[in-house]
């Protein structure tokens, strides 16, 4: 059974959306929000308003949390006492992995159950196919609500640590940040000759949609620490590496992050990993100088 009671406690865009698919789907869900006005619509759509976030802790077993960053956590619950007691909260809300671990011993002095959550997916694909959600924390109750949190997403069940939910869903907008950069960059690169962003657009999204097949094998080579580079060694790959730096420079364009990857090449042939293949640069990533 999917329609068990919510609340639903932080109505910004992400929690507007994931408390609809809930209404959708026939919960019954509590709302509380700083800013009352936020909840008008949702409460003319079926949902219940508490006046208190008392009385929104009072109302259901299951609470979940979509806030700017866990110090808001601490502002909405720091005087909600025992109504905390017996609850189990997910917060879904981003924040650095130890945060989430600090939140957990906070929850827990209250007699309260934590399980972490980082949302893979915008607002508008809440609750659709390809959203899916990390989760981390006591897999008890996390099986438990299990069906309630499939709702808004897949969900991904990392382990007891409550850090690993946050770390997953920061690793993953790591990737998604730094290649949105990089996009950027490469497209100024080639306006700098007066060639439009459009032009260049079938090129970028091939890059893109075979950048997976190099991972696969980095991946199998970092884990195993052994970085054979018959086909793209770190000396190679650092000279073209240094080619970008030189071609920004030229365009006139941005330089901090070509540059930040041509020190990652420096550093690791500085190392005596010329000859290796170029996975073998996250050895200097894991250990920065
Ligand atoms: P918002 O930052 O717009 O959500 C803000 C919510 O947090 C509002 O309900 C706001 O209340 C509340 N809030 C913030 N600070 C406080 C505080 N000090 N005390 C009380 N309430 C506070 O973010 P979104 O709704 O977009 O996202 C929520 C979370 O989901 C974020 O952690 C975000 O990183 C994550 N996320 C968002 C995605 C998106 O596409 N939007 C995608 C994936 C993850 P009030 O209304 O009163 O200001």
């Amino acid at each position: 059974d999917n329609r068990h009671p919510i609340t639903f406690i932080g109505l910004g865009p992400m929690g507007q959306a994931m408390v609809r698919t809930y209404l959708r789907n026939g919960n019954p869900i509590t709302v509380w929000n700083r800013t009352a006005s936020r909840a008008d619509a949702l409460v003319a759509e079926g949902a219940i308003r508490a006046a208190t976030v008392r009385d929104a802790l009072a109302a259901t077993e299951l609470v979940l949390l979509s806030l700017t960053d866990y110090q808001a956590m601490y502002d909405i619950l720091g005087d909600a006492g025992e109504a905390l007691s017996g609850r189990v909260v997910v917060n879904l809300s981003s924040d650095t992995p130890q945060r989430t671990r600090e939140a957990a011993d906070w929850l827990a002095a209250r007699g309260a159950v934590l399980i972490t959550g980082g949302v893979m997916a915008p607002a508008e694909l809440v609750g659709k196919d390809g959203a899916y959600v990390f989760y981390s924390g006591p897999q008890e109750a996390m099986e438990t609500h299990r069906p309630t949190l499939e709702l808004i997403g897949r969900a991904d069940y990392l382990g007891e640590d409550h850090a690993l939910a946050q770390l997953f869903y920061q690793a993953q907008l790591d990737i998604f940040l730094t290649s949105l950069s990089a996009y950027m960059h490469a497209t100024a690169l080639v306006k700098s000759a007066g060639v439009s962003a459009q032009k260049f657009l079938p090129y970028a999204v091939d890059n893109f949609d075979t950048m997976s097949s190099f991972i696969v094998d980095a991946a199998r080579e970092i884990d195993e620490g052994d970085y054979p580079g018959e086909l793209a060694n770190a000396r190679m790959m650092g000279a073209t590496a240094d080619h970008i730096v030189g071609a920004s420079g030229d365009a006139g364009i941005d330089l901090a992050l070509p540059a930040a990857v041509k020190e990652h090449y420096d550093r690791a042939i500085a190392a005596g990993r010329g000859t290796q293949g170029w996975p073998s640069l996250f050895e200097t990533i894991r250990k920065p100088a």
